[in-house]
């Protein structure tokens, strides 16, 4: 290792002067970048499931920190000049944010144990989402509460953040939360006598700097429960948010916030029972249209033929009222319901004597066939779709092969 890891001697430090060592033309999906090697850099590079570091080296954007071959590369989109003296500057916000997810991990890990004997065996820290993967059988909000409780209660106590660099013999002086996955120059991270674990991410000084820990919800996931969590100003922000939402949400209601939840529960009862109802009636509307159309309707060899095109109606509605219909109608019914320019067809019959020599999924082959679409089905009943264009002169044909059919006999 070349570089000189200033993050580690002050994980606050933001701005730093440094010689450019090497400069690297990077391959694969990096291909036209530069890797960019110092003497010394604030630039945290990716590890121990912390995101690696962005910021700029001069006027030159750093679009990552990762460790490759054991060096520490800063990835930039131009190159630099080897030998030049530098100035680096983290984006310290995002860093902060990063500091702040980690020690919240820390903490939140080992009241997981401490209150319910669940252990953290995975750990996600993104950009945008926080997880850990906890191991347990079960997991409810009063579980949560009590281990949201205990990792508070150190925070707001203002616990010293603390980083010991031991060897491996001297390891059994420290309670570890977990082993380490190294065997020399281990780095232990201490949070005030609560959480022992070796980390090689950076963290904030003080405990109080995390303002608040909250877990969002959990999951079930193989062995146990991926838990989100928030901490710091992200979540006040959250709390924010939230209150106002609920509070916006009461008032429109007019309820208190503590009834909210059987108040929206019974809003949406009574929102079922109501679209039940209203079905109810265009079913009852509908049907009484269909019953006074095969009254009125054309007879062809006596049996009434009905040809009825809707504009965006309930298909659903209208498929029940013909399925009904043909058991007790002697009739046979054409329907078109068009949606967005599009047809969608019912071919149906009854199945009672004269109509048998018309066979409904022949029809509708037939139909579509015109109208550039498809369908299928059984003598007494088909379906499909197709275009809008050229549906009176499909209806016509139909109409006719109808007239054909049943006058064969
Ligand atoms: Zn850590």
């Amino acid at each position: 290792m070349k570089t000189e890891k200033l993050y580690y001697k002050n994980a606050y430090q933001k701005e730093f002067s440094s010689k450019v060592l090497e400069v690297i033309e990077l391959k694969g999906d990096l291909k036209g970048k530069y890797g960019i090697i110092l003497e010394k850099t604030c630039f945290y590079p990716e590890g121990g499931g912390q995101l690696g570091d962005m910021g700029k080296i001069e006027k030159i954007l750093v679009l990552d920190t990762q460790f490759k071959d054991g060096e520490i590369i800063h990835i930039t989109e131009k190159s630099l000049e080897i030998g030049k003296k530098v100035k680096g500057k983290i984006d310290w916000p995002r860093r902060y944010k990063f500091m702040q997810n980690h020690t919240a991990q820390h903490i939140l890990s080992e009241s997981f144990l401490k209150e319910l004997r669940g252990e953290t065996f995975s750990v996600h820290l993104g950009e945008n989402s926080l997880t850990l993967d906890v191991g347990l059988t079960k997991l409810t909000w009063k579980d949560v509460y009590k281990v949201e409780n205990l990792a508070n209660k150190i925070i707001s106590a203002n616990r010293k953040i603390e980083t010991h660099w031991v060897s491996k013999d001297n390891l059994d002086k420290f309670p570890l939360r977990k082993k380490p996955k190294v065997n020399e120059d281990i780095r232990i991270v201490e949070v005030g006598k609560f959480d022992y674990s070796p980390c090689g991410g950076t963290h904030i000084e003080n405990s109080g700097e995390l303002g608040t820990v909250k877990v969002l919800k959990w999951i079930k996931v193989k062995n146990g429960f991926r838990a989100e969590f928030i901490c710091g100003e992200r979540a006040l922000n959250d709390y924010q948010w939230k209150n106002k939402m609920i509070l916006e949400i009461a008032e429109f209601l007019a309820v208190k916030k503590k009834d909210l939840k059987d108040s929206v529960e019974k809003l949406f009862e009574e929102n079922k029972t109501q679209r039940k109802k209203i079905e109810e009636m265009q079913y009852k509307l509908l049907e009484d249209k269909f019953k006074s159309e095969i009254n009125q309707s054309q007879r062809i060899e006596g049996i009434p033929v009905v040809k009825l095109i809707f504009n965006d109606g309930n298909f659903k509605i209208i498929r029940k009222i013909v399925t009904n219909l043909i058991e007790v109608e002697k009739s046979i019914i054409l329907i078109a319901n068009i949606i967005n320019k599009k047809a969608n067809l019912i071919f149906a019959r009854s199945s009672k004597e004269n109509e048998n020599q018309v066979e409904m999924n022949a029809l509708l082959k037939l139909f579509t066939s015109k109208i550039g679409g498809k369908g299928g089905g059984k003598p007494n009943f088909a379906q499909g779709g197709g275009n809008v264009e050229g549906l009176e002169e499909a209806f016509k044909l139909i109409f006719k092969k109808i007239e054909e059919n049943l006058r064969k006999k």
